[in-house]
C-alpha cells in the first residue's frame, strides 16, 4: 500500500488502492467480506419509515428517537462521505440447533448470543482497521458501528455488496448464508463504492411459514410485535399469551426464519474464540436454568450479550418455556418454588405455565 500524496485529494488510483488495502486488512482482522457503501439510502428511507408507520417496531422506541440520523449517515456523523460495511460470522461449534429446539425440556437460544457479547469485540475490530488506515494515509475522520447507534446496518450492507435483504429481512451472501454480525466505519473518506448486491430469494417463501409466531406478515416485510427476538429480548413488559405456547423453548432470540433459509448451506462457521457456547447455554437443562438465583445469573452471564436481560426477564421468559415444556415433577416443583418470586412479571407467568401443565395433565388424564 502506497501512501495518499494529499488525503484530502486522492486521486482515483490511490482511492482504487486503498479500497483494496482495506478489504485486505479487514480480513486479516477477520472479517468475512467488507465493502464500502454509498451512503444515500433514498429508497431504504421511506421503507423504513412505512414501517415504523405500521407500528411494527412495538415498543422499541429507540428506532423513533432519532429523526431522519438513521437513514442520512451525514447528519448522524458530520462529514461522513462514505461507509466501509463489514460481516464478521458467529455460528459457532455447538448443540445441533434442530435437535435442542426439538427437546422441549431445554432451551433454546439463539446462537448468536451462546459466546461473548459481539458489540465491544466488532467494535475493537473496526477500531483496529482505522488504526491501520490512519497508519497508511494519516489521520481521518471516522466513527465505528456494531449496533450501537442508529445506523440502517443491512441497507449499508447491501449497498456495499455484502449481501442482500432477505424476505425475513436480515442479509444475506451467497457465499457465507446470514450467520453474521455487520459493523460499520463512517468515514469522511471519499471511497469508490462497491456495486449493491442483487436479491436472490427467487420464488423462495421458506422463512415465512417457518416462523413459528407468524412475524413475517409479508415478504419483506417484518412486525417485530410478533417476532421472537422481540418479545423474549427486547420487550420488557409481559409476554402477550397469545404468542406464549408458539416460542415453544425459545428463551432467548429464535433462529428459525435463517435455520430453514436454504442459503445457509453456505453459512461459515466462526473463526473467533470469543464466541463459542458458554456455561453450557447451547443446550441448558429448562429447570436448572429456572433455578440459577440472581448472583448465579450474572456470574454465568458475564461478558454475554444475555446478561442486559436481567433476572427477572430471565426467568418470565424460562417461565414460559417450562410451561411448554413435557410434565415433569421436576417442572412443577420448580414453577412453584417461584410462584411467590417478589416480581408481578414472573409470578404472572409462573402463574400461566402452572396452568399450562396443569392442562396437559387433565388432557392425560382424560386420554
Ligand atoms: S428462506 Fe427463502 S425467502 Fe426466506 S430469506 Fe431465505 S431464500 Fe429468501
Amino acid at each position: 500500500m502506497g501512501h495518499y500524496t494529499n488525503v484530502t485529494s486522492p486521486t482515483a488510483a490511490e482511492r482504487t488502492e486503498l479500497v483494496a488495502a482495506i478489504k485486505r486488512w479487514s480480513a486479516e482482522l477477520g472479517f468475512g467480506a467488507t465493502g464500502i457503501a454509498a451512503i444515500d439510502l433514498g429508497a431504504d428511507e421511506s421503507r423504513f419509515h412505512d414501517w415504523l408507520a405500521a407500528g411494527f417496531a412495538g415498543r422499541m422506541a429507540y428506532f423513533t428517537r432519532h429523526g431522519t440520523k438513521r437513514t442520512r449517515p451525514a447528519e448522524l456523523v458530520p462529514g461522513t462521505v462514505s461507509c466501509i460495511s463489514a460481516r464478521m460470522d458467529y455460528w459457532p461449534d455447538a448443540a445441533d440447533a434442530l435437535a435442542v429446539l426439538g427437546a422441549a425440556d431445554r432451551g433454546y437460544v439463539s446462537r448468536y448470543a451462546l459466546g461473548r457479547d459481539y458489540h465491544k469485540l466488532v467494535r475493537q475490530r473496526l477500531q483496529r482497521l482505522c488504526d491501520r488506515i490512519a497508519a497508511a494515509i494519516g489521520p481521518f475522520g471516522y466513527r465505528v458501528f456494531a449496533d450501537s447507534a442508529p445506523v440502517l446496518e443491512k441497507a449499508l450492507a447491501r449497498n456495499a455488496g455484502l449481501g442482500w435483504i432477505g424476505k425475513h429481512t436480515n442479509l444475506i451472501s451467497r457465499d457465507a448464508g446470514s450467520y453474521f454480525f455487520l459493523g460499520e466505519i463512517y468515514c469522511d473518506l471519499d471511497l469508490p463504492a462497491d456495486a449493491p448486491a442483487s436479491a436472490h430469494c427467487g420464488s423462495c417463501e421458506a422463512c415465512r411459514p417457518a416462523c413459528p409466531t407468524g412475524a413475517i406478515v409479508a415478504p419483506y416485510r417484518l412486525d417485530a410485535r410478533r417476532c421472537i427476538s422481540y418479545l423474549t429480548i427486547e420487550l420488557h413488559e409481559a409476554i402477550p399469551v397469545e404468542f406464549r405456547r408458539a416460542i415453544g423453548n425459545r428463551i432467548y432470540g429464535c433462529d428459525d426464519c435463517q435455520l430453514v433459509c436454504p442459503w445457509n448451506k453456505f453459512a461459515r462457521r466462526t473463526r473467533e474464540a470469543d464466541f463459542a457456547p458458554r456455561a453450557g447455554l447451547d443446550r441448558p437443562d429448562l429447570v436448572e436454568l429456572f433455578g440459577w438465583s440472581e448472583p448465579e445469573f450474572l456470574a454465568k452471564t458475564a461478558g454475554s450479550a444475555i446478561r442486559r436481560l436481567g433476572h427477572e426477564r430471565w426467568l418470565r421468559n424460562l417461565a414460559v418455556a417450562l410451561g411448554n415444556a413435557p410434565r415433569t415433577e421436576a417442572v412443577v416443583r420448580a414453577l412453584t418454588a417461584r410462584s411467590d418470586h417478589p416480581s408481578a412479571l414472573v409470578r404472572e407467568h409462573v402463574r400461566w405455565a402452572l396452568a399450562e401443565q396443569a392442562s396437559r395433565r387433565s388432557s392425560n388424564l382424560g386420554q
